[in-house]
């Protein structure tokens, strides 16, 4: 059985909050473990980010939505533990 993710597990976004609905495969049909923001069309977005510049990035994004510093912080403490980055 496939696992069901409530996050995207490259940058953390709550699946259900994406806009998109999720990523695209190659194929064409919605990704369950990544947001329309990072994957696409079966490719990463942004293949070369590190873990830290997942972090600013995320970081960044939520200052522009309101969120506070501290709360931005906290959430991106959560990051490396995705899949997409667990094996580096
Ligand atoms: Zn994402």
């Amino acid at each position: 059985m496939e696992r069901v993710y409530k996050f995207c597990q490259s940058c953390g976004m709550p699946l259900s909050k994406d806009e998109a609905g999720g990523g695209t495969n190659a194929d064409g049909s919605k990704s369950i473990k990544y947001c329309s923001h990072c994957f696409e069309k079966g490719q990463f977005t942004l293949p070369e980010i590190t873990v830290q510049g997942m972090k600013d990035r995320v970081k960044e994004k939520m200052a522009e939505l309101g969120y506070s510093p501290i709360v931005a912080w906290f959430f991106t403490l959560n990051i490396p533990k995705l899949e997409r980055w667990k094996k580096m």
